[in-house]
């Protein structure tokens, strides 16, 4: 039992609208064992507060949680850095999130945003290459390469986009979500938390682990979304069912 527990979402409490089995009873066992929680998702097509309303209506606890997505993480570093256009490539829950802290435009963007876009095609990647080789910054929501949808089945993810705009643009972006710390250390800020005593649970390596690492966390791997196989001596199980 740790003091507490963050969450990733996709792969790990659900895979697309499907519920893992139990994972609602876990969280709220924990929970009511006195630990705290945090959901982190690289998830950007949809806002935090649409991922709260989603984890609610799913049964999840969300009251005294921490709730970090990175369309809320890129509006918040944009907001930070002073960017007062940018261009989107994304869904709606990262539009509106940017359009909250800024101008929306393909008209020289001071920025390129890029997440999970399912609309994604070639006049989209010509106006965020065009603005990034004039000038503009390249921020990536998360570069998960692939998205754990129902019954095992992957899509393209984030990543895989972010890729093509790299690869025309000729930059590397800045990326807001896991691998880099920076949500699991805002959640460990929010919740009164220690990095020792916070167990950061998830279903990819190159990202859930990798920042739980680098936060200073203890780790579980999941092997209901991305990963079939965990690495000798990590702590993990089929699914958030297997935590201890
Ligand atoms: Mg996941």
């Amino acid at each position: 039992m740790y003091a507490g527990y963050l969450f990733d979402l996709d792969g790990t409490l659900w895979r697309g609208n499907t519920l893992i089995p139990g994972a609602v009873e876990t969280v709220r066992r924990l929970q009511d064992a006195g630990a705290r929680i945090g959901y982190v998702t690289n998830n950007s097509t949809q806002s935090t507060e649409q991922f709260v309303a989603k984890l609610t209506g799913m049964g999840f606890p969300t009251e005294g949680c921490a709730v970090k997505s990175t369309a809320s993480g890129a509006a918040a570093y944009v907001a930070a850095m002073g960017i007062g256009s940018a261009y989107v490539v994304g869904e709606s829950g990262l539009h509106a999130s940017i359009k909250a802290v800024a101008e929306l435009t393909d008209e020289s963007p001071e920025a390129v945003v890029v997440g999970l876009c399912f609309s994604f095609d070639y006049e989209k990647l010509k106006v965020a290459m065009r603005a990034i080789r004039g000038g503009a910054s390249f921020i990536a929501t998360n570069r998960d390469v692939t998205y754990p949808m129902e019954g095992g089945n992957l899509i393209p993810g984030a990543g895989s986009v972010v890729a093509a705009v790299a690869a025309a643009a000729e930059r590397e972006p800045i990326v807001i979500g896991k691998p880099e710390p920076t949500m699991i250390l805002q959640c460990l800020d929010e919740l009164g938390l220690r990095a020792e005593e916070t167990l950061v649970v998830g279903d990819r390596l190159d990202t859930d682990i990798e920042s739980g690492q680098r936060a200073g966390c203890p780790v579980h791997l999941v092997l209901s979304g991305v990963e079939t196989v965990a690495p000798l001596g990590m702590a993990h199980s089929l699914d958030v069912n297997g935590l201890a």
